[in-house]
């Protein structure tokens, strides 16, 4: 079957996009800013609407403003096949994260319909609500509660830095009713693919065109709270000191150290915030709060490295006379992709000669939730540098168009299934 891509209005639609922006322009890149329920949000959503109206496809929202652009097959009540992302961004992002896979996935949807192909199941695109967590602090709030792996009244309870609820921006915002009909039937669909950039550089240093996933890293999040005793810079004594910043800087190297030790590569660590109390040049700091992302394609693995890291916490206490509070934010299983549709897009990529590599995703997406309702697989492009959130993220137009069209492939064969 011949697919055609039309990569200038697709990268023309990516530009159009990226201009429903709070940040400021930069004499590099494209920043864009686009929180959930923001001005630009509001407006890049009613024009992916307007555009989807005017192609002939269906278009439904949800209670938490998940958009379901559907091309309705000749059997429609068979499970669709879907594809999707995200168009929210977070403050000072690029252009591309996940604007790829819902673009893409567009095009893809109109050029199986150019073509003059007759669909079989409907095939369905899905724009989720804050994949990032900026406002909210729970990245994949829409694919989450999709698959039914957040509480709905837990979601609504979530507030924003105003300490504005998500149930009062997303009524004022024009999403009304209970979230508890989010969420969908665990064989609402037949397949599930997402299209996005890798966000890391192994594709380009490697100039392969394509990546196909075959699982997604888990990540859990955990918040340490360190208590000392604070004091004056000048009164407190050397030997009298519990100095809680002290103890936070041996448990953020015992984290790097056991990272390093689990003996995988797919084994990640970070400490990424540290919040000193009372913040003062001359005050020995009383409390640290400092949060922890770790990542592994093996929860055994991550469990293991948090064992190691809960042991040093012991003999820190012990040492250092500080309290240490552990709270789990967030732990998600990880996803493995179905083997049959990975199979599907590496046989799409042989007969045509394109080179692709299977791949780890390292960062999550909403296809970790989307796998708990499908079979799932991500075919991922390459980004310069592997450069993601940032505004000089860039990925090139004939890859992006390649990866449309090895979607728009897959798609059509799941669809005749
Ligand atoms: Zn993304």
């Amino acid at each position: 079957m011949q697919i055609q891509i039309d990569q200038t209005r697709l990268l023309d639609e990516l530009n159009t996009l990226a201009r429903f922006t709070d940040a400021e322009p930069a004499s590099e890149g494209t920043p864009v800013t686009r929180v959930v329920f923001s001005v630009d949000d509001l407006r890049a959503r009613a024009w992916l609407k307007k555009l989807a109206t005017a192609e002939g496809f269906e278009v439904r929202e949800d209670a938490v403003g998940n958009i379901f652009i559907r091309w309705t097959g000749t059997e429609p009540n068979l499970p669709a096949v879907a594809t999707g992302s995200h168009t929210d961004a977070i403050p000072h992002a690029g252009m591309y994260d996940g604007t790829v896979g819902v673009l893409g996935g567009f095009e893809a949807m109109r050029a199986l319909k150019r073509s003059g192909l007759q669909i079989r199941r409907s095939i369905e695109l899905v724009m989720f609500t804050s994949e990032e967590p900026t406002r909210f602090g729970i990245g994949c709030l829409g694919s989450r509660l999709l698959s039914g792996t957040l509480d709905p009244d837990r979601a609504d309870a979530l507030q924003d830095k105003d300490e504005a609820s998500l149930s009062s921006v997303r009524t004022a915002a024009g999403f009304a009713g209970p979230l508890s009909t989010v969420r969908l039937s665990p064989n609402h669909y037949h397949a599930w693919i997402e299209l996005h950039i890798e966000q890391g550089p192994l594709l380009e240093r490697e100039n392969i065109p394509i990546g196909i996933v075959t699982s997604i890293a888990a990540p859990a999040g955990y918040r340490f709270t360190i208590t000392g005793f604070g004091g004056h810079a000048g009164a407190l004594l050397m030997p009298d000191r519990k100095d809680a910043l002290c103890a936070a800087a041996e448990l953020i190297l015992s984290v790097e150290k056991h990272a390093l030790a689990s003996g995988a590569i797919d084994t990640v660590a970070t400490v990424g915030t540290c919040d000193v109390h009372p913040g003062a040049v001359n005050s020995v700091p009383s409390r640290v709060v400092l949060q922890l992302d770790i990542r592994d394609t093996d929860p055994g693995r991550r469990e293991a490295v948090m064992q190691a890291i809960r042991r040093d916490c012991e003999e820190l206490r012990q040492h250092r006379k500080v309290t240490i509070a552990e709270e789990l934010v967030n732990a998600d299983a990880p996803a493995q992709s179905s083997p049959n549709t990975v199979t599907l897009l590496e046989n799409i990529c042989r007969e045509q000669g394109i080179s692709y590599k299977k791949m780890v995703s390292r960062a999550y997406h909403d296809s970790l939730f989307m796998a708990r309702l499908a079979p799932i697989a991500m075919i991922f492009i390459p980004c310069r540098n592997g450069v993601s959130h940032r505004p000089d993220e860039y990925a090139k137009p004939e890859d992006i168009a390649l990866g449309t069209r090895i979607l728009a492939q897959a798609l059509a064969k799941l669809a005749s299934e």
